[in-house]
């Protein structure tokens, strides 16, 4: 059944109590209602017909307060019931039970086909409380309802129902409004199927010790696998994926378990990839997905301590402080568990010397050892962690491409710095000193098969290190609004600046007089940039988002506010829904008085997730 998700997710009326009440004595009277302990003794299965040692009915006031706690009574007892038993690939719930536990509603039935049970199910349904501080004035916030899957067992052969049946609840908790999907992977099949669903480690550390055991096994096997390949996986669902390419054996025991080595009991043996054979031996782990319930698209967030390692001197407008204000923000605006978390790697140097000239990199790595103080130019100060976090800037970038084209998020905000658009083939200049955006394209291109990128920097300054990159490439087209050459900072982006060679016309430049606002911001980006991306039809939109041309911004002379960050974000998303399945990955460049800097980054990063931002007015008429 399709829940009304306005009903659901807090907007609608809730329904009467005494129709919630209704439902528990009907439901009571057909014996399918009881209350329960949770204390695992109590709760026990036979598999025939008798599944739970129950406790008499709960009073209807603890009832009642349950449901309004979990479902917001925006839903009825009999509605939930049928719900979660579809008829899934010739199979369906018998004797479906609703329990009510002490803070949690829990669902139990056998699976069955036909009159033959095959196997079993049950869910925790319940509200997690945010720890509560009893000395500080923090209002007590209603914390994230959950899906915890206590446990699920087929006796058959039944991965498609398993998966079907997933799907199905997905949609399902989204439309009654619950955050997150729990479970424990314990069973054999289960930490690779799970991990394949979308399940993570609950816990970072278990998933770096993951990926650690992994890199242990290639080692140990002598696999032609490289340390980087590893080291860029930052999800159980890469690692169920990874090296499909490469099998390796694995040995299975007779109740079914698998192990990398041959013994006594693991005898029978298999060939599987690499990934896949991994997560069957592994151990097992707490897993969890989180269900996007108030945001219409999954946004991916790049972020990561590794950036605040690029220190600039006292004064210096490219500082931490601005990543840090931004997290900062974030937070206190609610939107972390509403964010995908990508963590950045550090680059192959393959796929870094696709764009910069290794004796450059060279140069810039024995200079930020040295503890020189700058690099290159005066403007461009470094610190002894300045070339670790450059290449981890473009790792973040790459790390947000891989997050879309695998289809883990729909879109990516990359929260990097040092920013990159200034930095050329073999110069570091105007904070930059690794092109992110360019490293991202040719890595999309060279790992995806990405054909068509579209680059579009709507940084107050002319893009002019990417812009050279890409000058001759007619599959990159680069595309920059800015504040005019003649009055800011490079002093290059003409239009008549086009491109060379065969890539002559794919590159357009939006100069925009001086005091330059909201209006003409958007007027120019709807006359020359909308009609180029529809012309160009990239598979990949990439944005050079600097927030600099913003009026409180102290480094440039344009006007214009978080409205027209938030028109172009829109547009260009609807243009990147047309053309190649919404992939948009963002990748912030400058933005150097840090309110605006954050008030602008938010309200690009809420229009990705697409949710309602503020109205453009100026973008009207
Ligand atoms: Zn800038």
């Amino acid at each position: 059944m399709a829940f009304d998700t306005t009903r659901v997710g807090g907007v609608g009326e809730p329904l009467p109590e005494r129709d919630i009440l209704e439902g528990f004595d009907r439901l009571i009277a057909a014996d399918r209602l009881f209350g329960a302990d949770l204390n695992s003794s109590v709760i026990k299965k036979s598999g025939k017909g008798t599944p739970f040692l129950v406790r008499r009915h709960p009073s209807h006031h603890r009832m009642l307060a349950l449901w309004r706690d979990i479902f917001a009574n925006r839903v009825l007892p009999q509605e939930v019931l049928d719900a979660l038993a579809p008829e899934v690939l010739g199979l369906a719930h018998g004797d479906g039970l609703l329990l009510f536990g002490k803070d949690r509603v829990l669902y139990d039935c056998r699976i069955v086909r036909g009159n033959e049970a095959v196997g079993h199910l049950t869910l925790s349904l319940y509200r997690e409380r945010e720890p509560v501080f009893r000395f500080l004035p923090f209002p007590r916030r209603p914390g994230h309802r959950i899906v915890y899957i206590e446990g699920i067992s087929l006796s058959a052969q039944s991965t498609g129902y398993a998966s079907s049946l997933f799907r199905h609840y997905e949609r399902l908790f989204h439309g009654l409004g619950f955050h997150r999907f729990r479970l424990k992977a314990s069973l054999t099949v289960g930490k690779y199927y799970w991990a394949k669903e979308g399940f993570d480690c609950e816990d970072r550390k278990q998933f770096a010790e993951m990926r650690e055991n992994l890199h242990a096994l290639v080692r140990r096997l002598g696999l032609p696998v490289e340390e980087q390949e590893v080291r860029r996986l930052n999800h159980a669902s890469m690692v169920a994926t990874f090296r499909r390419d490469l099998l390796i054996p694995v040995y299975r025991s007779a109740d079914g378990y698998y192990a990398t080595a041959r013994d006594a009991s693991h005898a029978e043996e298999f060939r599987f990839p690499l990934g896949k054979a991994f997560l069957l031996c592994s151990d097992p782990w707490d897993g969890y997905k989180v269900i996007y319930t108030d945001t219409p698209r999954r946004t991916g967030l790049v972020w990561s301590e590794g950036f605040l390692d690029h220190e600039s001197r006292p004064g210096h407008p490219e500082s931490p402080k601005r990543l840090e204000a931004l997290f900062t923000a974030l937070r206190e605006e609610g939107m972390r568990e509403s964010l995908i978390f990508l963590e950045p790697y550090v680059p192959a140097m393959a796929s870094l010397h696709a764009v910069h000239d290794p004796a450059y990199l060279e140069a810039f790595r024995e200079a930020a050892a040295r503890g020189d103080r700058h690099f290159a130019v005066r403007d461009c100060a470094i610190s002894k962690g300045s070339y670790e976090a450059a290449l981890l800037a473009a790792g973040g970038v790459m790390a947000g491409i891989d997050a879309v084209l695998s289809g883990r998020s729909d879109n990516a905000f990359c929260a990097v710095r040092p920013p990159g658009h200034h930095a050329g083939r073999s110069s570091a200049m105007g904070f930059c000193f690794v092109n992110n955006v360019a490293a991202g394209a040719r890595y999309a291109r060279s790992a995806y098969g990405v054909e068509r990128i579209y680059i579009l920097d709507w940084d107050v300054h002319h893009g002019n290190g990417t812009q050279a990159l890409f000058d001759e490439d007619p599959l990159t087209f680069f595309c920059s609004l800015h504040e005019h050459p003649s009055f800011c900072y490079p002093g290059t982006g003409r239009r008549l600046e086009k491109g060379k060679g065969a890539g002559a016309g794919a590159t357009l430049n939006v100069p925009l007089a001086p005091h330059a606002g909201d209006r003409e911001m958007i007027e120019a980006f709807e006359r020359e940039v909308v009609p180029s991306i529809e012309a160009f039809r990239p598979g990949l939109i990439l944005l050079s988002a600097g927030f600099d041309a913003h009026r409180d911004d102290p480094i440039a002379g344009l006007e214009c506010t978080e409205d027209a960050y938030v028109h172009m974000t829109r547009r260009v998303l609807e243009l990147a829904d047309r053309h190649c399945e919404g992939r948009v990955v963002s990748v912030l460049e400058g933005g150097y008085r840090t309110e605006s800097l954050v008030s602008s980054a938010i309200a690009h990063i809420k229009t990705l997730q697409g949710r309602e931002g503020s109205p453009c007015s100026s973008a009207r008429g």
